[in-house]
Formats: C-alpha cells, structure tokens, sequence
C-alpha cells in the first residue's frame, strides 16, 4: 500500500474519526450521543489454527460492530495482510454512515482476515475461510438477523458461498439460512447483479453528479461524461466494473489504470476488458502490449485528468501526493482513500470529492435487495413479469390494429415493441433500484451541500445526513 510517509498523518481510524467531528460540530445533537454514535461498540479478534501442508498455520482474524441502532449489521469481509484492528473498526464505522445514507436499514459492521489469498490454493482458502466463518457464526458475529457479511477487497462470491454452506451446516433448520451472508452467486442464494453493484453504484453517482450542472461547474468542468478523462487504480471487482460501464456506456477514456505491479496508460483510451484479461492471465499490468507502461504506478495519481477514481485501498492520496494530485474530481470507490490530510488539501485546491460513503455504496444496497430476496425465497420480478408484459401486450395489439387503417398514416418506431413489451426481470429491477437510491443520496447530499454556507464540501454533507438519521433512530429508541 503506498501509506502516507508524513508523520503529521492520522492513520484510516483517526481519519474517519476527525471527518466525523468536523461534521458533529456543525450539528445541535444532545449531549454525550455524539461519542455514542462514533465509538465502535464491539470488536472480536480470533486466532485459529488449520491444519495446512503438514502443519498447523494460525490465522487472525476480526469482526467488528460499529453501530447496533439498527440490526442486522452488515458490512464485508477482507482478505488481505494489511487487515489490523483499527482498520477494521474504521471500515465499520464507515459502514454504519453508508447504511444510514443510502437509507438500507442495517447498523455498521466490517470483518478481516490476515492472509494473502496468492499464499493458499482453492482447496486449503475454502478451508481458512469455513474455519474462520464458524468461529464468527459459534458467536452470532454471521447471522441472518444480527449480522450479515459481504465481500470486501480479497473475497468474492466463492467465499460468500463457503460462508453460507458453513451457516447452513451449523444451524441445519434455519430456513432463512441463506440471508446470513450476501455477495452469494446467483445459483446459490445470490442476486442478478450483485458482483457488478458497486462499479455500477459509481457509474450511477457519476450520472447523478454530471445532471447538475452547478456541481459540475465547481469542479471546474461542463458537460457530461463523454469524453470525459478517467484515471482508475485498482482494476479489481469495484475499480473494472466502474471503468467498463463508463467506457462502454458513458463515453468516457480510460486514459490510465494503476496496478500494485504498476500502470499503464494511452490519452486515446485504454481496453479495459483486453487488460482485466491480460491482469487475471498475468497476475498484474507488466508486459501488455497495447498502452504505456509505468512502473511507479502511483504517480499516476497525479496525472492530468477530469475524473479520477482510487478503488484500490486506503491512504492512497495524503499530505504527501495530495498537493500534486491534478484531477478536479475525485470520486472515492475504494473505502478511506483519500486521508484527513489529504482531504484538507484537496479542498483547498477546489477540488470536488464525491465521498466514499456514498460512492461506494452500491453494493451495500444490492446487498440489501438480496438479503430480502432471501428472506422473502422469491426472485424479484417473479410474480409480475409476465402480467406486466401481458398488459403491455394489449396495447400494442390495439395499436397494430389501429394503424393497419389505411387512412391513418403511422406506424410503430423500430424497436419500439420489442422493448415495450419486455417486463423487467431481476436485474433490470436491481439495476432501478440500485440507480435510485444513489440518485435519492447524492441529492440528499447535495441539497445540504448547496443549502448550507457552514458546508463547504460533500463529505461533510454526506456525514451530516447520515449522523443525523443515526440519531433520530437512537432518539426514536428513547437513548
Ligand atoms: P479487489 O480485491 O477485487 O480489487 C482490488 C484491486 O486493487 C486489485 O485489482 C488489486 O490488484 C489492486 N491493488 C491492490 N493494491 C494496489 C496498489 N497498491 N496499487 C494499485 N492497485 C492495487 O477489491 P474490491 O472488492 O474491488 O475493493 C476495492 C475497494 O473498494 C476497497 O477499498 C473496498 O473496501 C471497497 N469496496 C468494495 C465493495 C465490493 O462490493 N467489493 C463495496 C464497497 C467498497
């Protein structure tokens, strides 16, 4: 991870807490519910042993409770030697922000392992990880009403699935089972759209941001995404999803994307499928053909550009980069990429940051929409697909009728019945869903931004709104 060099730097944990402060103190909140709703209520640390290659490996692992004002608690599990305590208790709290923003009724939870996944094969991973999801599922910490994971940076749906099995083994007449966990593939409790969910969250909160032309002005450009110059880091789950719906569908250049191994980079606008191929046969960006390659990949974060996108890890943009950092904005679809520091930085050049709570909260709430398909044991769109298109059908009908008259000189568009008379099936619906919530928070955000002269940024908006909804739900309870 690049971390910041400046000791004057706070750590991830210190970050969420003084972005939190400068939000609480622009707030009237009773006394003592402001420490209430910061500290982290819970945190369970495990070490475990499995029996791999001959021996005994012991591995730590966490899960932390940031907030119980609503429950279940959700948030994902983390893969990587970087997880430590703070972090985790950090991506919680954060969790228990994003929830109460994008209106998902969970409180805040985040769990780690401390493991390199590169390190193990599939059979010896699937071992480490349903050793790790008993010891959290012996303790309520993975539960369908209390506490429900998702995947994170190192995991995916193959873990989700090793989780739900685990689950459904330790508690063999729960028949909500499969809500335990989220992130699932869809031939095992899982939802359409669900792997996708938070590029396209970004995607979303990208369109929703470039329909306001005020907005866009303060970042000092106009017009939409066409054309627009688009820096990624990270071309994992989060970081290709985002760059391939932007470049396919929004017109945008990918005119860099930065790898652990480096970063490559061509102003015509890079192949994101070609080099997320090239990254999954290779292992990272070294030794592509098509672009130019950097080996200090980072400093790419300071390329010129219109949009930039960190969806990698944390700390990535400090006091120490943040000064040289050209774009004019950022959109965080990593969690905490950007560092206190960095941040005040960044806000003094003008430049516009859509925070990670928001911009990242797409899959949160299409983890939302799966749990409930869970619970409700119905594929959403189920009962109504085909009623709609009948209904559809009626009028089509009526209108081929009408226009087969001679005297009457129209006819349908090309396309126009086709798409007419498809009823929206699952993804379709997750896909609204998803475009609606985020488009219902940034103007949320937006509006306090905009409404208030104390309110000087989207960060402290997006904080404002969801430090506010906390709080009425802890008032709503009588604390
Ligand atoms: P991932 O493991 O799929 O991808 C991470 C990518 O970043 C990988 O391609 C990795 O090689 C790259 N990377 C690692 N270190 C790097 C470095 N130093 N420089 C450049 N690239 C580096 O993880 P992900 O699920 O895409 O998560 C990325 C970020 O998004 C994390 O901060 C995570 O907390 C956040 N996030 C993920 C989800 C989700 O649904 N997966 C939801 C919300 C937030």
């Amino acid at each position: 991870m690049t971390s910041p060099t400046n000791s004057a730097e706070p750590s991830f944990r210190d970050s969420v807490d003084i972005m939190f402060n400068r939000a609480v103190a622009l707030m009237d909140l009773p006394p003592g519910l402001e420490e209430k709703i910061r500290v982290c209520n819970a945190t369970y640390t495990v070490r475990f042993g499995v029996r791999l290659r001959g021996k005994i490996e012991t591995f730590t692992g966490y899960r932390s409770v940031h907030s119980e004002h609503m429950e279940p608690v959700k948030g994902g599990i983390r893969f990587a030697m970087g997880v430590h305590q703070d972090e985790v208790e950090a991506l919680a709290a954060l969790m228990t922000y994003k929830c109460a923003l994008v209106e998902v009724p969970y409180g805040g939870s985040k769990g780690g392992l401390r493991i390199n996944p590169r390190d193990w094969d599939d059979h010896e991973m699937e071992l480490i990880t349903r050793r790790f999801a008993y010891e959290l599922i012996k303790r309520d910490m993975i539960n369908p009403a209390q506490n429900v994971p998702a995947p994170d940076m190192g995991t995916g749906e193959r873990e989700m699935a090793w989780i739900a099995d685990q689950y459904k083994r330790m508690n063999t007449t729960d028949i909500n089972g499969n809500a335990c966990v989220t992130g699932k593939p869809p031939n095992a409790g899982g939802i359409a759209g669900r792997v996708e969910a938070t590029g396209r969250g970004v995607q979303y909160a990208l369109r929703e941001f470039f329909r306001h032309s005020d907005d866009v002005a303060s970042a000092g450009l106009s017009g939409t995404l066409d054309g627009k110059r688009v820096i990624v880091q990270g071309l994992g789950n989060v970081g290709y999803h985002a760059a391939k719906f932007l470049s396919e569908e929004d017109g945008a250049k990918i005119t860099a994307i930065i790898e652990r191994d480096g970063a490559l980079q061509d102003e015509a606008g890079l192949d994101v499928e070609a080099i997320s191929q090239w990254i999954r046969s290779n292992g990272g960006v070294k030794g592509y053909k098509g672009a130019t390659y950097h080996e200090d990949g980072a400093a790419l974060l300071e390329a010129e550009c219109d949009i930039l996108i960190p969806a990698a890890l944390e700390g990535v943009i400090n006091r120490d980069n943040a000064p040289r950092v050209q774009a004019p904005l950022i959109i965080e679809a990593a969690n905490g990429p950007i560092t206190a520091g960095g941040d005040e930085v960044l806000r003094d050049k003008g430049c516009i940051i859509i925070p990670d709570m928001y911009a990242n909260a797409g899959g949160v709430t299409v983890s939302y929409f799966e749990w409930v398909k869970n619970l409700s044991h119905i594929r959403f769109g189920r009962m109504q697909r085909r009623a709609e298109e009948s209904r559809h059908q009626l009028i089509v009908d009526e209108l081929e009728r009408i226009s087969a008259d001679a005297s009457i000189k129209w006819t349908l568009s090309d396309g126009f019945k086709d798409k007419y008379l498809r009823g929206a099936g699952e993804l379709e619906l997750v896909r609204s869903g998803l475009d609606d919530t985020m488009r219902t928070a940034y103007q949320a955000m937006r509006e306090v931004w905009r409404s208030r002269d104390d309110v000087q940024d989207l960060r402290t908006a997006a904080y404002l709104v969801s430090i506010g909804k906390v709080a009425d739900s802890y008032r709503a309870k009588g604390l």
